[in-house]
């Protein structure tokens, strides 16, 4: 009797654990301006990969083609530091001249309910994140060629020819810290690369250290 019951409690626990799938995480993603990122999350966001987006807040003006609360939270310097000093960001930086934040209410509101979360940040708030979220997946945005970038930054035509020369000095210095991610995808073909972007974040999910141990059920 005892046996059977310890069995039948033991098949229900496992049937739990079969039920529970894998722990939410984060999946960041860095890479100099111009190399794609937005357009990665565009699609990423689309592509069935239970991934919501964190939308960061940011002292930057608004390009046309932006949405307040979707794109960004555009704030002004004085509310950007009101959070800060609220203690409302995970991390923030200064980019390019502007700052920018992560919200941790973006995180952890996603993770609780069962989400994985994407982050669209720079390098120094990747480092800052993987300190708080040791599991997350950080992936860098490589771009074929430095000329390439040039050209997407004039391409896309958001960025005064200042802007442009900024974030072009900026890149070199962010390339160089590629190491410090887990993946390194080079983006020469939106659509392939997007591929590897999505295989890398459906073999994280599989993962088994995602799982809550069985052992002790
Ligand atoms: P980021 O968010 O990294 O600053 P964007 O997603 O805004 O970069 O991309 C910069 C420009 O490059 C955009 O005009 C975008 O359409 C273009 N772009 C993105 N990926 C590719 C690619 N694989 N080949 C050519 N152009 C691309
Ligand atoms: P953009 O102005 O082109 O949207 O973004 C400029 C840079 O700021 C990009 O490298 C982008 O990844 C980074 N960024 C956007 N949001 C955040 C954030 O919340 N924190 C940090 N540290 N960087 C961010």
């Amino acid at each position: 009797m005892s046996g059977s019951g310890s069995k039948s409690r033991t098949s229900n626990e496992v049937d739990a654990w079969l039920a529970t799938g894998h722990r939410p995480f984060v999946v960041v993603i860095s890479g100099p301006s111009g190399v794609g990122k937005s357009s990665f999350v565009k699609q990423l966001l689309a592509a069935g990969l239970n991934l919501e987006y964190s939308v960061s807040a940011t002292t930057r003006p608004r390009r046309p083609h932006e949405t307040e609360g979707r794109d960004y939270f555009f704030l002004d310097r004085e509310e950007f530091r009101r959070r800060i000093q609220a203690g409302d960001f995970v991390e923030w930086a200064e980019v390019h001249g502007e700052q920018y934040g992560t919200l941790r209410s973006e995180i952890e509101r996603r993770l609780k309910d069962g989400k994985n979360v994407l982050l669209d940040i720079d390098v120094q708030g990747g480092r800052a994140v993987r300190r708080v979220f040791k599991d997350g997946v950080f992936i860098f945005v490589l771009p074929p060629s430095l000329r390439s970038l040039e050209e997407r930054l004039r391409g896309r035509a958001t960025d005064s020819d200042q802007t442009i020369r900024l974030r072009l000095d900026n890149a070199l210095r962010e390339i160089k810290l590629v190491s410090e991610y887990d993946y390194a995808v080079v983006n020469d073909d939106l659509d392939s690369a997007l591929d590897r972007v999505a295989s890398i974040i459906v073999a994280e999910s599989c993962s088994t250290s995602r799982r809550p141990s069985l052992v002790s059920t």
